[in-house]
């Protein structure tokens, strides 16, 4: 028997997750890492502890598998996206710590440029709105805060690049500096067209090419990782974003299958085919995957930034939980959040407001609120933000949405999905594994290495589904996205109001 080892970098943890060649998970590992808050509105990581925690869960799955390193076939790798490392290419080792995706510190440098009117040529050019999200404007930081930082990137003494060309640069010593299309299609520096690095969003940004990793397709041989780590050398057939990821691992493979991701944020991404379509309700157009020499395929995304973290607020920030499984119990103590409602804008809104200075708020209290109908609100706040999306992408579409796939760690509340098929008014699918991200990982490396010749092999595999209807008038559904979309704009304005 041959296996497949997935290895999946999240924005809180990291986890290896090794599969038989039927996609039946055989063992797992995973590890929090520290989340740095240096200022408001900032967040890094130690990209030191990512590496550490990768290739420690990698070899602690395959020690519980049992199995011999030699009889796994190939490695899959899927990663946070936009998050920037910058390394030194002599010593490998980080010169800043790593600026992760949540990160605003570049929001004004970014409203400068689009007070220039640079917005619809980046959109453009990259798919993507002109936001601090993406890497470029963390890149361009980075370069400027380090001493000598552009001198060193355009003599080629440093390397940057998102988690993924990170971790292979780890993983194969240094022999290989590579990330694949899909992580490249987010860091606002690539071509959405051809593929390869835009000269002129380089130059728009001030980033030499020297830094900058090669583009590979998503699913091919990328390197092998040296021996030390596992053994042996291992083949690396896959590197893909998580939520593109998520999206082979749903299946979403036929134009106009969608999927939403429910982990620390939520991601509703919907599979286009060869064809990018361009949003005019301030959605992103992206890469889905490009497997082997076959054409990139596209898909169009909206992201919302609080979803589940909204959750490990309420444990962390509130303290009124102590496990994010625990708010299930607490919210369920209510019928309704009794006018309570939350809008989760800590560090600004995504799509479809795309809105760095709108701020948290929670409002509608009374003296009858309890931690439950806060527990409540959140819940609810996280379909609310979904069902915006879901909204852009119909008003984007021809054919509204007929079902949605959902996965990732908080799809495994109930509550939220019965809210989340009630607030969309579509059915709400979740499979028996929610773990999507790592088994995409895995059917793409199993791809990359020839297990199956197509992803058409793939549709076989059997999968449990639980289905959430929608169980509310269509007269209530309209009554609360009102009333929700009158407190995001109170969010938004939140200054004037006070
Ligand atoms: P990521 O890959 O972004 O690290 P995960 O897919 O692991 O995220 O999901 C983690 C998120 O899911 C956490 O933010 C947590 O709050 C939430 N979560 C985990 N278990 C549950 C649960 N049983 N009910 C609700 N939310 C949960």
């Amino acid at each position: 028997m041959k296996y497949l080892l997935a290895l999946d970098h999240g924005t809180t943890s990291s986890r290896a997750v090794v599969y038989d060649c039927e996609l039946n998970p055989v063992a797992s590992a995973r590890r929090e890492f520290a989340q740095y808050f240096p200022k408001p509105g900032w967040v890094e990581h130690d990209a030191m502890e990512i590496w550490e925690s990768v290739v420690g869960t990698g070899r602690e799955a395959v020690a519980a598998s049992g199995i011999a390193a030699t009889d796994i076939l190939a490695v899959g790798i899927t990663n946070q996206r936009e998050t920037v490392v910058l390394w030194d290419r002599e010593t490998g080792r980080p010169v800043h710590r790593a600026i992760v995706w949540q990160d605003r510190r570049t929001e004004d440098y970014l409203a400068a440029l689009r007070e220039c009117g640079k917005e619809s040529f980046i959109q453009d050019r990259t798919g993507l709105l002109a936001d601090p999200y993406f890497s470029a404007s963390k890149l361009h930081w980075m370069l400027r805060e380090i001493p000598d930082g552009h001198k060193r990137a355009a003599n080629g003494d440093l390397a940057a690049g998102t988690v993924d060309s990170w971790l292979i640069y780890k993983l194969t010593n240094g022999r290989e500096h590579v990330t694949d299309v899909s992580n490249a299609s987010r860091t606002m520096l690539m071509n959405l067209q051809t593929g390869t690095w835009d000269t002129e969003m380089l130059s728009l940004f001030d980033i030499p090419e020297a830094l900058l990793p090669k583009i590979t397709p998503t699913s091919s041989l990328l390197g092998a990782s040296a021996a030390e780590w596992f053994g042996v050398p291992l083949s690396i057939t896959a590197c893909v974003g998580d939520q593109q990821a998520a999206l082979f691992g749903q299946l979403c493979t036929s134009p106009g299958m969608v999927k939403c991701t429910y982990g620390t944020g939520c991601f509703l991404l919907k599979f286009l085919g060869e064809n990018i379509a361009r949003s005019h309700n301030r959605l992103l157009s992206t890469v889905a995957w490009k497997l082997g020499e076959s054409p990139i395929q596209y898909a169009l995304e909206g992201s919302v930034f609080m979803g589940g973290a909204a959750i490990q607020w309420l444990r962390d920030g509130l303290g009124i939980l102590r496990s994010a499984p625990e708010v299930n119990e607490l919210a369920g103590r209510v019928q309704t959040s009794g006018g309570v409602i939350l809008v989760p804008a800590f560090t600004g809104l995504g799509a479809p407001y795309w809105d760095a200075s709108a701020r948290g708020m929670l409002i509608g209290m009374t003296r009858g609120t309890t931690s439950a109908h806060i527990a409540r609100a959140t819940l609810e706040a996280i379909a609310f933000q979904v069902t915006d999306l879901v909204t852009a992408m119909d008003k984007d579409s021809n054919h509204p949405m007929q079902l949605l796939r959902v996965d990732g760690g908080a799809s495994a509340s109930d509550l939220l999905m019965q809210c989340q098929a009630d607030l969309c008014g579509v059915q709400v699918e979740r499979p028996e594994n929610i773990e999507t991200t790592a088994l995409g990982a895995a059917m793409l490396a199993g791809l990359g290495a020839g297990v199956w010749k197509s992803a058409g092999e793939l549709h076989d595999q059997p999968n449990r589904m639980t289905l959430f209807t929608p169980a509310i008038t269509a007269k209530d559904r309209r009554g609360r996205l009102k009333t929700w979309k009158r407190a995001v704009r109170r969010a938004q304005h939140w200054e004037q109001s006070l």
